[in-house]
């Protein structure tokens, strides 16, 4: 049954880089209930997808499909017969060599209302990003974009290799970098000139882009011994020569840095923008989730009764937050905190209580449940005190423990639950365990924890770096090895820091 609401968007996805989707893009992803994409998709763009979105893979890398074309081209009917917005993501534009035109060809016999985004093509954008205009007045006046799926041995290949031969201006070949030595053979064997500078730019855009340079004799040779494989543009002309004076992608001071930055609040936005401007390829890995507790209920009741309390100690920022953000949900006037003090396990805490306009009267010089336990003995004798403990879930319960020992009424609120972030729907877990790292970036004590609760394998060799020395504490306390530590105590600091290594 065709229902009213079918709608296919095939949009192209860009060449890699997010920067380079189209805004008409990312506006169909984040509306999308089905998203089919490919293997030359950046799965990064994903999570801008709905969680409810379906999201399915068909890609393909060179030789082993997934899904034969016609399936996936079914497939694109199915889901949008049953009412769907259904987005067909593409890498580069969907109407070069994507085999776009094939599916909005099956689209519209099936009478499925369609839509294309053109994207920002990797036959244009890869050598742009290698410093390779694949135009200039000096050397190509004609730009021929063509298949390298072609055999030219094969006297049915597509392609009229002697007429190729005599192309002016610049030739560039979409896939087939595995038939690279045939058809440079070929261009010389039809006549032409055998010094002509070719590229080869691999993962174009992209934080690992690589490129090869040499001559239509030299070329096939070289990326035999290289190992160089797909996907890759294929570059051939004049204007190949002008990379040396125009490279600024791939030479910046981070350039072929791989570089892990937790994301937990809103510093690891800032973090990655920078170091991805260095050149770094920056893997933002998702850090742990914080969920309400169990019993919330519970929870709620004991805010509520907060002012009922001389004490109230934190043991997080993340416990701040979520006191507060119940404290307000229920009352109206923070005058219903009542008369009862505050203690913080660390700064970090003493911080987010401050945010909240609310006074820090006791703190340990070092963050940890026993010196809190400590710092109230030097204070006052606890003995029929009533405290209030905020803390997570699962956490050790020495504060409590400790202070009923010494005859104190302690209660303990339940706050929130961590779990790992373990979705990894961007691929970016997978790619930190496939391709390792050269350094991890640290701006925070809470990011080094979170990090370590993910349990991630990394190289013996990778570096740490960190944002000042609270943060290098915890590192250390936590066993990692100190590489950097920032000058300065910011998101700046921390980038000259990594700069350093
Ligand atoms: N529609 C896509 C091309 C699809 S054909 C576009 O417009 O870019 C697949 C080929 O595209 C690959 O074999 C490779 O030659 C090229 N390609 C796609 N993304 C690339 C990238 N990031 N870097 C280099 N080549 C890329």
């Amino acid at each position: 049954m065709k229902k009213k609401n079918a709608l296919c968007i095939l949009a192209g996805a860009g060449p890699g880089d997010l920067g380079l989707v189209t805004l008409r893009t990312r506006e169909a992803i984040e509306r999308a209930d089905v998203v089919v994409y490919d293997y030359l998709v950046n799965p990064a763009m994903l999570d801008w997808a709905r969680a409810e979105a379906e999201l399915i893979y068909v890609g393909k890398k060179a030789g082993a499909h997934t899904l034969p074309q016609g399936d996936i081209n079914a497939l694109l009917v199915a889901k949008s017969q049953e009412g769907k917005t259904v987005v067909r993501l593409k890498g580069g534009d969907p109407f070069v060599f994507g085999r776009g035109g094939e599916e909005a060809e099956d689209l519209a016999k099936a009478g499925v209302p369609f839509e294309i985004v053109p994207g920002v093509t990797s036959a244009v954008a890869a050598p742009a990003y290698a410093g390779i205009p694949v135009t200039h007045r000096d050397f190509a006046s004609q730009l021929t974009l063509l298949t390298g799926h072609e055999d030219p041995l094969k006297p049915e290949s597509a392609l009229d290799w002697a007429q190729l031969a005599k192309t002016p201006g610049t030739l560039v070949f979409l896939m087939g970098i595995e038939r690279l030595a045939e058809i440079t053979k070929t261009l010389i064997e039809h006549g032409k000139d055998a010094s002509t500078p070719v590229a080869l730019v691999r993962w174009g855009t992209r934080g690992q882009q690589e490129t090869l340079t040499g001559t239509l004799l030299s070329i096939g040779g070289l990326a035999r011994e290289r190992g160089f494989s797909a996907p890759a543009v294929t570059v051939i002309g004049g204007v190949v020569g002008l990379r040396e004076k125009l490279r600024w992608f791939d030479n910046r001071p981070l350039w072929g840095k791989r570089v892990v930055v937790t994301r937990t609040r809103k510093q690891a936005g800032e973090l990655s923008g920078k170091l991805r401007e260095l050149g770094a390829d920056v893997l933002e890995i998702p850090a742990i989730e914080i969920q309400p507790p169990n019993d919330l209920r519970a929870f709620a009741e004991l805010v509520r009764d907060a002012h009922m309390y001389e004490w109230v100690v934190f043991t997080s920022p993340n416990g701040v937050e979520a006191f507060f953000e119940m404290f307000y949900r229920i009352y109206g006037d923070a005058r219903e905190f009542g008369g009862g003090r505050i203690a913080a396990i660390g700064p970090a805490t003493a911080r987010k209580v401050a945010e909240y306009r609310f006074k820090v009267e006791l703190q340990p010089e070092q963050a940890v449940a026993e010196e809190v336990v400590k710092a109230f003995d030097a204070e006052m004798t606890v003995e029929n005190t009533r405290i209030l403990v905020v803390r997570p879930e699962v956490s050790r319960d020495v504060i409590a423990n400790e202070l009923t020992k010494k005859g104190a009424i302690v209660d303990e609120a339940i706050a929130y639950r961590t779990v790992p972030a373990t979705e990894d729907r961007s691929g970016v877990l997978a790619r930190l365990k496939e391709e390792g790292a050269d350094i991890v970036a640290f701006a925070s004590s809470s990011a080094v924890e979170a990090f370590l609760d993910l349990k991630l394998p990394l190289p013996a060799d990778v570096k740490y770096a960190s944002i000042g020395p609270v943060t290098s504490q915890t590192m250390r306390r936590l066993g990692l090895k100190v590489a950097a530590e920032a000058k300065t105590h910011d998101i700046e600091g921390l980038v000259k820091a990594i700069k350093g290594l």
